[in-house]
């Protein structure tokens, strides 16, 4: 099974991945934690990107596309993947029709108000990683360690705002371009509610 896994920042995409990589034994290709590996590892290509990214720009589609071309072609994903953060523009899908054919996009269909009020109100521990959030969790301080918890950058609202901007432009043309392939399913519960349909629905395709 060659799958794609759709849905804005904050829909809980990564997590589903997760559940269906395991269930299923794909491996879950998120190119987003290939770039951060690197950048981290300080390869030739996490350089590049860091650069890229040091300057406010984006990654271009040339070398997203190698990336995940070079990937699909190791010896795990001879049965089967799930692509996560790819493709995201309509250059990177035609480019990925050429070497991989796609059984089924997987889409999490989530209201943006509900993705604001869930990544706006994270909270975050900048000593030891841990997330918490303001409906859940009242203190100001994390649990685990007492250190003073922030918001990420990337979880103040007028930024999640911008992003889910740049998704819904992203991916409209992509929703059209996989019309007949696309498993859409409703992101409101919790992560195993939303991922039962898909786990029924995977089982059948298989
Ligand atoms: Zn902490």
């Amino acid at each position: 099974m060659n799958l794609i896994m759709l849905g804005a920042p904050g829909s809980g995409k990564g997590t589903m991945a997760k559940f269906i990589s395991s269930d299923f034994s794909l491996p879950h290709i998120s190119t987003g934690d290939i770039f951060r590996k690197n950048i981290k590892d300080g390869t030739e290509l996490g350089n590049k990107v860091k650069s890229i990214l040091d300057a406010g720009e984006l990654v271009p589609d040339e070398l997203t596309i190698d990336l995940v071309k070079d990937r699909l072609k190791e010896a795990d994903c001879k049965n089967g993947f799930i692509l996560d953060g790819f493709p995201r523009t309509l250059v990177q899908a035609e480019a990925l029709e050429k070497f991989a054919s796609i059984d089924s996009v997987i889409l999490i269909d989530l209201p943006f108000e509900v993705i604001e009020e869930r990544l706006s109100g994270r909270r975050s521990c900048p000593s030891c990683g841990e997330v918490y959030h303001t409906s859940t969790y009242k203190e100001t301080n994390c649990q685990k360690c007492d250190a003073s918890l922030i918001q990420r950058e990337d979880d103040k609202l007028e930024t999640v705002r911008a992003r889910l901007k740049v998704y819904e432009k992203q991916t409209s043309p992509l929703i059209e371009f996989y019309k007949n392939k696309i498993f859409k399913v409703e992101g409101k519960g919790t992560p195993e509610e939303t991922y039962a349909p898909v786990k029924k629905f995977l089982k059948e395709m298989k």
